[in-house]
């Protein structure tokens, strides 16, 4: 076995993995006394996992101003003046996250998420974490910025700024992080206890062992072979939002150790994105190719017709379920549709595509090579169902169809406005919803539900958190809260 740089530093902790959740819990365990090593698969260049692509949007409970003060200190007054932020308390954040997962999301571990939110937040603001407003799902009205609840906060520089300031403080803090180094294989002594990892490096494999291993290397969302083993018929082909690296093979041999499949494991996230975006993940992009605009418009499938209610909720309540809708329509592509009035609402995003543009719908039909007729008789049936009321993108205003299927619940406006302008889009796989079985302190239990001895999991590898849906910023904010308490709890390990 080669001896390199990795085993010559015995450490406490191994952390695998390099994203958001892993990094917390790194920065937890180094703050509780352990000496870290964080293993990252990826090569530097491409370091950060889907926490870099990411929007950086962080939801958590705050009962008022008074909480967002305490994350947001660099503010001024003036600014301050500007913010019209509702509260957001625990018992929304619940409500919200059981509605949208139908009830089926763990109790135990969501109260756990919703109650450390905030203390989290504050835990990585006196880190260092630089944080700004969110322009998802807000609206700018007359001077003021009005949030939507809950969906406030994003790290300042989005994903890519997250990830820069994280693996600074990391840095800062003395932990060695090496690139290039996949894990393949546990340590394990004769009871059971994880001791270690076994990794494969550019020169060779190799053995580390540790007090304690807290796995932190995401879902299975970029395995062609396991998204159509557990998503089902489809899923194979779909694009990736996100980082190539996470390909599932931690989460398959923590299962093959003993650890208890959890949670929605046909489930994940998926959002419309660019029909032309590219099949993986582009760090040039990010997360830009995302097309989250459609409560202000109408979209159609290849027929022509319409397939969800668009405005069934505020975005960040329907967008990481609209993927999966739009995958099931003919040739996995719809068209997103908006007149002159609505195009100015559109987010900055849209920017990165090209739009379709037509002075009339037969014209749109012409250049999509939709059925015109259809597209025609969907707009005028569309446009006679939308009912009187006072449109406001700032809330859901309950401007509504009648008499159609499916209805739109709020944001109805008739497109009689010219030129209409369409943005083809397809459904992106962004995360999944199945992995290992967590308790409250992180530890991954088996399926006899006894706790694995030394081992710990945090992020996308975790199951039972979302199930169907999720609402936005829920990801990152989980992966956070849980890689806080991981740190801790496993560096607690080395006194054992
Ligand atoms: C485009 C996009 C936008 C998003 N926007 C948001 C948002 O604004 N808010 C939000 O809450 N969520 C968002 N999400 C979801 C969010 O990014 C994820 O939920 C979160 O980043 C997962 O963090 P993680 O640390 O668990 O995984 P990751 O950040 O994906 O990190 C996993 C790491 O493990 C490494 N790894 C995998 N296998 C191995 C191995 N065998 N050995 C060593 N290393 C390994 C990978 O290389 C990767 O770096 C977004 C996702 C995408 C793709």
């Amino acid at each position: 076995m080669s001896k390199t740089a990795i085993n010559s530093g015995r450490y406490d902790v191994i952390v695998v993995g390099a994203g958001n959740a892993a990094l917390t819990a790194a920065l937890s365990a180094t703050q509780h006394g352990a000496k870290v090593l964080v293993l990252e698969k990826a090569p530097e260049a491409e370091r950060g996992g889907n926490s870099r692509f990411s929007g950086g949007l962080f939801r958590f409970a705050y009962d008022g101003v008074e909480d967002l003060r305490r994350v947001r200190q660099d503010l001024t007054t003036a600014e301050w003046g500007r913010i019209e932020a509702p509260p957001y308390d625990g018992d929304r954040f619940r409500d919200d996250i059981m509605r949208v997962t139908q009830g089926k999301a763990d109790k135990g571990l969501t109260n756990i998420v919703i109650e450390q939110s905030l203390s989290t937040v504050l835990w990585m603001t006196e880190l260092g974490m630089d944080w700004q407003w969110s322009v998802l799902w807000s609206v700018e009205q007359q001077g003021k910025i009005r949030f939507s609840p809950g969906a406030i906060l994003e790290a300042k520089g989005k994903g890519v700024g997250l990830m820069a300031k994280l693996f600074s403080l990391a840095g800062e803090h003395g932990i060695t992080v090496v690139y290039g180094t996949k894990m393949i294989g546990f340590l394990q002594a004769g009871d059971g206890r994880v001791t270690g990892v076994r990794v494969r490096t550019a020169s060779g494999a190799e053995d580390i062992p540790a007090a304690a291993v807290v796995l932190a290397s995401g879902g299975f969302e970029s395995n062609t072979e396991m998204r159509a083993r557990y998503l089902g018929p489809g899923w194979d082909r779909v694009k990736v939002r996100g980082t190539k690296f996470n390909t599932g093979e931690t989460l398959r041999m923590a299962l093959d150790i003993g650890a208890k499949p959890f949670g929605h494991w046909q489930g994940c996230h998926s959002t419309p994105i660019d029909a032309g975006a590219p099949d993986v993940g582009d760090l040039r992009l990010t997360d830009r190719t995302n097309r989250l605009s459609y409560p202000f418009g109408i979209m159609v499938n290849a027929l022509a017709k319409r397939f969800v209610d668009e405005g069934e909720d505020v975005g960040g309540y329907t967008y990481a379920k609209f993927g999966r809708a739009i995958l099931t329509q003919p040739g996995t592509v719809a068209y997103q549709i908006f007149d002159a009035k609505t195009v100015p609402l559109l987010e900055k995003r849209y920017n990165t595509g090209t739009p379709v543009v037509a002075d009339t719908i037969e014209g749109l039909a012409e250049q999509l090579k939709l059925p015109k007729d259809a597209l025609v008789q969907t707009v005028r049936e569309f446009n006679a169902a939308v009912q009187p009321g006072a449109f406001d993108p700032a809330v859901k205003d309950g401007k509504r169809t009648a008499g159609i299927t499916p209805p739109k619940s709020n944001w109805a406006q008739p497109l009689d406005s010219p030129p209409f302008t369409v943005y083809p889009v397809t459904g992106g796989i962004t995360f999944t919803f199945g992995g290992v079985q967590v308790d409250h302190l992180a530890r991954v239990i088996d399926t006899e539900d006894v706790p694995i001895p030394g081992l710990y999991a945090t992020g996308e590898i975790t199951g039972g958190f979302f199930v169907e849906n999720y609402p936005g910023g829920s990801g990152l904010m989980r992966g956070a809260v849980f890689g806080r308490i991981a740190g801790e709890k496993a560096a607690a390990e080395r006194k054992r």
